[in-house]
């Protein structure tokens, strides 16, 4: 008999996303002349800047002759890209990175979600609330939760983000061995000082824990006195790994390109307490199981670090971040607290009702698409998420029908 891995049985269907497309379609049959502004989405919407697009055709290219053809790269990833991201990301902000820690993946859903195949079925695990749900759907996966009742599984301790902490989550009461961060936060906004990284940090420490680090939103930061790396964080490389992806600073969400930054140091420890490089354990994982980004890929990847790469994905991150300030500042103006939107593409609206009431009530009187807070977790009840990623003219036209509606 084919007996299932039961633990997949626990997993809470995603109605999220499938829930916000049946309220869609059911507003568009009983209004077809309407049209729909879509600020839910967490996918960008500009072209791949220049730059990437070039370096894109021409590594295809060299995949048509023999002479500069390329088969199976190597398993970290191609050198060339593993240095750019050294030097450009790390070492040039003074953090010390060697491209040996790198390993370049196609995505940090991956990347987080593959991790945790990593450590023992009994280890501890801490989760902030509201989340990126792929972090607490894995370990699901993998059998280390009870079941899932009132919206929270059995067994995983939430960390949860709110209003009076800053929607920074405070160190828990109960010991954790394995903890999820992610600044600036996807669904929040939020953004992480140095002091408040360098608790966990500290916290990592004492209690032979591990950081897992999800950086994805790195590039919008503009707040000079904001860390950008965990690895800015005095002995972050001995306790924590850090994950970060091309998808929303180059618009690489459909092209795929991402990395995780595993210090020589950082360790993890054997049943008896002996300490283990987890360098080696994902390097012989990801060899195992992964095969690499393509060559047309990483050379795509590459030249996001070019000057005119550069210059072009600043141009990008900072074309979301004014829209993230026009949604900030008008719903600011119409009496609601928001935190997010000045170091990130995400806006979290404080609704003041229930967050599915709040998603229709805009559904119905703007014809504005947001996310519903409570999707993210318990602490998203009261919340929707407005994202940035659209074009300027969608994003004005939508405030301009939500001013409208409130005022
Ligand atoms: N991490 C967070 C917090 C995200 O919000 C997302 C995507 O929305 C990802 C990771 C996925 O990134 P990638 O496209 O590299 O898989």
């Amino acid at each position: 008999m084919i007996v299932i891995n039961e633990h997949f049985l626990k997993l809470q269907a995603s109605y999220l996303f499938s829930d916000i497309a049946q309220r869609i379609n059911a507003y568009v049959q009983a209004h077809p002349d309407k049209e729909i502004i879509r600020l839910g989405i967490g996918d960008v919407t500009r072209a791949l800047p220049p730059a990437c697009i070039e370096a894109f055709h021409h590594a295809v290219d060299e995949m048509a002759s023999d002479a500069t053809f390329h088969g199976y790269g190597p398993e970290q990833g191609y050198l060339f890209l593993r240095e750019k991201i050294a030097r450009f990301d790390y070492q040039e902000r003074g953090v010390s990175i060697d491209p040996d820690e790198i390993f370049i993946s196609d995505g940090s859903k991956c990347d987080t979600g593959n991790f945790q195949e990593l450590f023992a079925q009994s280890i501890s695990i801490a989760i902030p609330d509201p989340v990126y749900p792929v972090y607490v759907d894995t370990n699901v996966m993998a059998g280390r939760t009870g079941i899932c009742s009132g919206g929270r599984y059995h067994g995983i301790v939430y960390l949860e983000s709110t209003e009076e902490n800053g929607f920074v989550p405070a160190i828990p009461d109960t010991p954790v061995d394995l903890i999820y961060l992610c600044f600036p936060n996807n669904p929040t906004g939020a953004t992480a000082t140095r002091s408040q990284l360098q608790t966990w940090i500290t916290y990592a420490h004492e209690h032979n824990a591990l950081i897992l680090f999800d950086a994805a939103y790195e590039s919008f930061i503009r707040d000079p006195d904001l860390p950008h790396s965990i690895f800015e964080i005095p002995g972050a490389d001995e306790v924590a790994v850090e994950f970060r992806s091309f998808s929303k600073n180059a618009g690489f969400t459909g092209t795929r390109c991402a990395f995780t930054v595993i210090p020589k140091k950082c360790r993890a420890f054997t049943p008896t307490g002996k300490r283990i490089a987890l360098h080696q354990l994902w390097f012989r994982r990801q060899s195992t199981k992964f095969n690499g980004v393509s060559y047309p890929v990483q050379r795509a990847a590459e030249a996001v670090y070019s000057d005119e790469g550069r210059r072009q994905t600043r141009e990008l991150t900072d074309y979301y971040l004014q829209n993230a300030a026009l949604i900030l500042h008008t719903m600011m103006r119409l009496g609601f607290h928001c935190t997010g939107g000045k170091n990130a593409p995400y806006v979290w609206v404080k609704t003041g009702c229930d967050s599915w009431e709040f998603f229709d009530l805009l559904l119905h009187k703007a014809g504005v698409v947001c996310t519903p807070g409570a999707g993210f977790g318990r602490c998203g009840e009261q919340y929707i998420r407005i994202s940035a990623f659209n074009s300027r003219e969608n994003v004005e036209k939508a405030l301009h029908r939500i001013e409208k509606v409130f005022s």
